[in-house]
């Protein structure tokens, strides 16, 4: 192929407000409380972010058992089970709840349909963080559907009284399949007050939808946990993108990928730094595309306010960055 080589921009991509915030979180627990201060999990799914965060002195834990007593610890942006909290109390350690505002939603869907006596499927994948503290806040309520093909087997106790909630973070579209399934079994099947999934996966869905029927390859940069971002290369690859890859960092882009390739798609999932795109566009550029067209299918301007405990400064004054996050890229 002899056509112009050009790169199309994904917007809105990358850091979301929970993101955001969660990270926020955790520079101002060091500024006030010095370091080390524990995190439970990876705050965000991002290697980058991680290793950043890891520098000024954060300490990532797997389980609150690991925090020494009467220490800080910050909860993930996706968010806990109730057990954790309480583990955390049993400790004496100081939690500041990160927990993305729009995963609690969730949270509080699964309480209130667990008190109706609704029997919950929730929409997700096991082992996900995310999965297991929106499960915890009703085990003896939630059975984890996977995928479209388990909607095909599940069993539930009564199926006049059973809803459907999700993981924030998933594929729309897979998502409303797994559900239409569901329904062909269950016609009385109830669906969720709201949208599960969050405005930033689906945003960052419908921009690369956009791009992906004009490109040869996509690259998503984003993190092999991070659920949305992986979900952004299966969503290119439905949609039209010959090709699909997911990178941490710029140097994992490989020349191969970009034989007899025009058009190339970027975008990056809610948990990846700007920066990195950044560092994804320059080697691009060194590869001859220079040419970057943005596709930018909506505005976000949402933010979120800190955690409440980090929301007054030790002096009791109200702190102006808990009015918002940074600016995004
Ligand atoms: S991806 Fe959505 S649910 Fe997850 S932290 Fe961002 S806004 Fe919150």
């Amino acid at each position: 192929m002899g056509g112009p080589k050009r790169v199309l921009l994904a917007s809105p991509r990358g850091y979301c407000a929970g993101v955001d915030r969660a990270v926020v979180a955790v520079e101002k627990a060091l500024e006030r409380y010095g370091a080390p201060v524990y995190v439970r999990k990876q705050i965000v799914h991002n290697i980058h972010v991680v290793t950043e965060l890891e520098a000024k002195g954060a300490i990532f834990v797997d389980e609150v058992d690991e925090v020494p007593e009467g220490s800080h610890v910050v909860f993930s942006a996706h968010g806990v089970a109730p057990t954790v909290v309480e583990a955390a109390s049993d400790r004496g350690l100081h939690a500041i709840d990160a927990t993305c505002p729009l995963v609690t939603k969730v949270h509080r869907e699964a309480v209130r349909f667990a008190r109706d006596d609704f029997e919950i499927l929730l929409i997700g994948h096991t082992g996900h963080e995310e999965v297991e503290g929106t499960a915890g806040e009703a085990p003896d309520h939630v059975t984890v559907v996977n995928s479209p093909e388990e909607a095909d087997t599940v069993e539930v106790r009564d199926p006049s009284k059973v809803v459907w909630l999700s993981q924030t973070t998933l594929s729309v579209d897979e998502t409303m399949e797994t559900v239409r399934r569901l329904r062909e079994r269950f016609p009385e099947l109830h669906d969720p007050p709201s949208d599960d999934i969050c405005y930033a996966t689906q945003n960052r869905q419908v921009a690369i939808k956009k791009v992906a029927r004009d490109a040869d390859l996509v690259i998503v940069v984003g993190s092999a946990n991070s659920s949305n971002s992986v979900r952004l290369v299966e969503v290119a690859l439905e949609h039209g993108a010959k090709a699909a890859h997911r990178v941490d960092y710029a140097n994992e882009v490989e020349q191969a990928w970009l034989e007899g390739v025009e058009t190339v798609g970027v975008t990056s999932g809610a948990s990846v730094p700007e920066v990195l795109v950044q560092e994804v566009l320059e080697a691009l550029s060194d590869a001859g595309y220079r040419d970057v067209e943005q596709v930018r299918t909506a505005e976000e301007d949402l933010m979120f306010s800190l955690p409440k405990e980090l929301r007054q400064d030790s002096s009791g004054q109200r702190d102006e960055r808990a009015l918002g996050g940074r600016g995004r890229g």
